[in-house]
């Protein structure tokens, strides 16, 4: 899929839409989901056009890999949700319901989060 540059994180990131940040650094930015599902709900997105994780891990230079990684554990860290526990999702295309494309992780935590997916499927 072709990067969007219009999508809603793109605009975040350019500063055309107001975000609620937590944590910035030359690599990603994060912030506040608009519709949390747990009591912590921070979206960490790389600063580059990435649709997704495939995307990413396909074409970012690795010092961008690297430092979105990092940043991703320093959230969760800063957060204090490392020794509680917490979850990082990132959903990618029309199985997982992809809202937005531009690559981002999820992290939740909070509370117990109960099971890792919907107990739809049985093998
Ligand atoms: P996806 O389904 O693509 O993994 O998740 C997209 C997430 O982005 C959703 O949880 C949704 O609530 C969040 N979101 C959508 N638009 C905005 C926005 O304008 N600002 C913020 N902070 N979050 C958004």
């Amino acid at each position: 899929m072709a990067y969007d540059p219009n999508n809603i994180f793109a605009k975040i990131l350019r500063g055309e839409i107001p975000c609620n940040k937590v944590y910035e650094d030359e690599h990603a930015l994060a912030f506040h989901d608009i519709n949390p599902q747990a009591p912590v709900h921070v979206l960490v997105i790389p600063k580059g056009e990435f649709v997704s994780m495939a995307d990413f891990t396909a074409q970012a230079p690795d010092d961008l890999i690297v430092g979105f990684m990092r940043a991703v554990g320093k959230v969760a860290e800063e957060l204090g949700l490392v020794e509680p526990g917490y979850r990082t999702l990132a959903n990618a295309g029309a199985n997982a319901h992809q809202e937005v494309p531009h690559l981002h992780i999820h992290i939740f935590g909070g509370q117990r989060l109960g099971p890792m997916l919907d107990r739809t499927f049985s093998a």
